[in-house]
C-alpha cells in the first residue's frame, strides 16, 4: 500500500522503516526544512529500546549517547549546590535490564534517518492543509496546492498534530492540562557541574541542568506550575521564564543570566496530554504524539512513538485487511499509552511538588529508589516494562459487548494478563459476565511466573467467565481447554482453527 506519513520526527520515521520492511510503500513529510530540532535529553528504554534493536541501530546510538559513565547520576540539590539525593544512572539501567540510555532528542532523529533515508522518501519542508477521504482512497492537498492521493494517512506530526486538527478536530477536544509549562535551552557550560544532571526545587517551580553530546554545552530543563495560556511566541519566552523563577535560589540567577537572546532558540510549552476515544479515522490514523501524548512526566514519549511506529507497521504487514490492521493496532496498542498517561498524571505532583512537605517526600522517596531493595519502585513508577513482552495479544475485531476474543501471536508471556484484566474489566462494567475466545498460535517464552500469574487470573475471574473457547491446532490447545474449564471459567471448550467462527456463535448464543 502507498502511506502517507506527515510527520518526520520519532513515531513518523519509525513507522517509515517498518512499513518498508513489511513491503509497504510510505512517503514521509516533514514541515521542518532539515533534521536536528530539540536538543533536550531523554531517557530512552522500554519498547523503544526494543525496536531500536530489532532495527539494528542500538550501536548507533550508543556512540551518541550521554550518561554514559557509571558514575553519572541525576541529583536533588539545595540551595547551595549540596547533593540531598542522587540516583546513579547506571542503578537505572540495572532496573531496567541494561536496556536504558540517555539520547539528545535530535541524535534519535538523526540515526533514524540514516536508518530509512536509502528506502523512503522524505520531503522536507513540506506540510497538508486539507484532507479528503472516500472508501477507496484518502487525498491530501499540500501547502503549495499540490494534491496526492495514498491507501492510508498516518499522523505522526506530535502533540499539536496537524493531521489530528484536520481529520478528527481541534486539539482542544483532546487536550488534557496538567498544570505546568516547561522550558529548555542550551547555555555555555560555565557552572562547574559535577558529571550530573542537578536539579534545585522550590514549591511550584524546579530547575535543572546537564551536560548534552556537545563539549561544553550544558542543557537547562525547566518545569513549573502556570495556568495554560496556550502557545507562547518566541519574543515573549525569555521573559516569561524570568518572571517564573525570579528571586530563585542556587544558580538560578546565572542560568536565566545565559537564556538565548533568540526566542526560537527555547523550546517552551505547556504540560499537556493528548487524550482520544480513538485514533482512527477510515484511512487515517494517529501514531506517537498526536495519538496520546503523555508529557515529559512520563519519561516515556519518545519510547512509545518507536512503539507505536513499530505495532502499527506489523499490523499492517500481517493481514490485508488494513481497517482490522488499524483497529488491532489500536487495541494493542491504546490501553499502554492510557496506563503510562494515568501513571504520569499521578506522578505530577511528586515530580514538581507544590509545598515545602512535598519537596521532603520527593526526597525521601528519591532516597528510596536509590537503595537496591527498593529499585523495583522505580520501574513499577514509569512502567518500565517494554510494552512488546504483551504486544503477541491481538484483540479481534469480531469482538462486541461481553463477547470478546482474542489472538495470541507468538509468546505467551505472563504480562499478556495485565492486558486481559484490563479489557475484561471494562467489558464487566456493563455485564455481569464475559464470554472469551483466545485463538493461541504458539505457547513459548513460558515463564514459571507465568503459573503464578495463572493463578491469581484465575482466582479473579473464574466467576466472571461464562464460556471460554480456545481455538488452534496443536495438542496443547485442546489440553488448554480442558484445564480451563475449573481454573479459568464456567464452561470452556476446544475448536480448530479452521471451526473459529462456530467458536464466535457458540459464545454469542
Ligand atoms: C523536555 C522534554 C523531555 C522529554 N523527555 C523524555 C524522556 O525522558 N523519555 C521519552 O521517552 N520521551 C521524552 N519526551 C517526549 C518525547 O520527546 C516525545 O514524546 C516524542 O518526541 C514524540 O515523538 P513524535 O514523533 O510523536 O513527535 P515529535 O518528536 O514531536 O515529532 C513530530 C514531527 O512532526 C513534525 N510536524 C509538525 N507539524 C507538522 C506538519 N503540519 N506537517 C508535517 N510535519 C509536521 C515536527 O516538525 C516533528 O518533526 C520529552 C519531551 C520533552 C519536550
Amino acid at each position: 500500500m502507498k502511506i502517507l506519513i506527515s510527520g518526520g520526527g520519532l513515531a513518523g520515521m519509525t513507522t517509515a522503516y517498518w512499513l518498508h520492511q513489511h513491503g509497504h510503500e510510505p512517503v514521509v513529510i516533514e514541515r521542518a526544512p532539515d533534521l536536528r530540532r530539540d536538543g533536550y535529553g531523554l531517557d530512552f528504554f522500554g519498547a523503544g529500546y526494543d525496536v531500536a534493536e530489532r532495527m539494528g541501530i542500538i550501536d548507533a546510538l550508543a556512540k551518541r549517547q550521554i550518561f554514559r559513565d557509571k558514575e553519572d547520576s541525576i541529583a536533588f540539590v539545595d540551595d547551595d549546590g549540596r547533593v540531598k539525593v542522587e540516583l546513579k544512572v547506571e542503578a537505572v539501567r540495572q532496573v531496567l535490564d541494561g536496556k536504558y540510555m540517555g539520547q539528545i532528542h535530535y541524535n534519535l532523529e538523526e540515526v533514524l534517518y540514516d536508518a530509512i533515508k536509502d528506502n523512503v522518501k522524505i520531503r522536507f519542508g513540506t506540510s497538508i492543509k486539507a484532507v479528503d477521504q472516500s472508501s477507496a482512497a484518502v487525498t491530501v492537498t499540500y501547502d503549495n496546492g499540490d494534491s496526492e492521493t495514498f491507501d492510508l494517512l498516518v499522523g505522526a506530526d506530535g502533540i499539536h498534530s496537524n493531521v489530528r486538527g484536520l481529520v478528527f478536530g481541534p486539539e482542544k477536544d483532546y487536550a488534557y492540562f496538567m498544570g505546568y509549562y516547561y522550558a529548555c535551552y542550551h547555555i555555555p557550560d560555565r557552572h562547574q557541574l559535577r558529571k550530573m544532571w542537578e536539579n534545585y526545587t522550590e514549591p511550584g517551580r524546579q530547575i535543572g541542568a546537564y551536560h548534552t553530546d556537545r563539549e561544553g554545552q550544558l542543557a537547562a530543563l525547566l518545569i513549573w506550575e502556570a495556568e495554560d495560556e496556550g502557545y507562547i511566541p518566541p519574543e515573549q519566552r525569555a521573559d516569561k521564564l524570568r518572571t517564573a523563577y525570579a528571586g530563585m535560589g542556587w544558580i538560578t540567577p546565572q542560568l536565566l543570566a545565559d537564556i538565548p537572546a533568540n526566542g526560537q532558540e527555547i523550546l517552551i510549552d505547556s504540560v499537556t496530554q493528548i487524550r482520544m476515544p480513538t485514533w482512527r479515522n477510515g484511512r487515517v490514523v494517529l501514531v506517537g504524539d498526536a495519538a496520546g501524548c503523555m508529557t515529559l512526566i512520563s519519561g516515556q514519549g519518545a519510547s512509545m512513538a518507536f512503539g507505536c511506529g513499530y505495532a502499527l507497521a506489523e499490523e499492517l504487514g500481517q493481514t490485508d485487511d488494513w481497517a482490522q490492521a488499524l483497529a488491532n493496532y489500536e487495541h494493542r496498542v491504546k490501553p499502554q499509552i492510557e496506563l503510562r498517561q494515568l501513571k504520569a498524571h499521578d506522578f505530577a505532583k511528586q515530580f514538581v511538588p507544590g509545598s515545602e512537605l512535598g519537596i521532603k517526600a520527593q526526597t525521601v522517596i528519591m532516597k528510596l529508589v536509590t537503595y537496591q531493595a527498593f529499585s523495583g519502585l522505580l520501574k513499577e513508577q514509569f512502567v518500565g516494562d517494554s510494552f512488546l513482552k504483551t504486544a503477541a495479544l491481538h484483540r479481534l475485531p469480531q469482538s462486541k459487548g461481553n463477547v470478546i476474543g482474542y489472538r495470541v501471536a507468538g509468546k505467551l508471556h505472563e504480562t499478556d494478563y495485565q492486558t486481559l484484566e484490563l479489557s475484561l474489566d471494562e467489558a464487566l462494567q456493563t455485564a455481569d459476565s464475559v464470554n472469551l475466545l483466545l485463538q493461541i498460535e504458539e505457547i513459548a517464552g513460558f515463564k514459571r511466573d507465568a503459573l503464578w500469574e495463572d493463578w491469581k487470573f484465575g482466582r479473579q475471574y473464574h466467576d466472571k467467565i461464562g464460556k471460554l473457547a480456545v481455538v488452534g491446532d496443536q495438542r496443547w490447545s485442546k489440553w488448554l481447554a480442558r484445564l480451563s474449564e475449573p481454573l479459568y471459567a464456567k464452561e470452556a471448550q476446544h475448536f480448530a482453527l479452521a471451526d473459529i467462527n462456530q467458536a464466535w456463535e457458540w459464545l454469542s448464543r
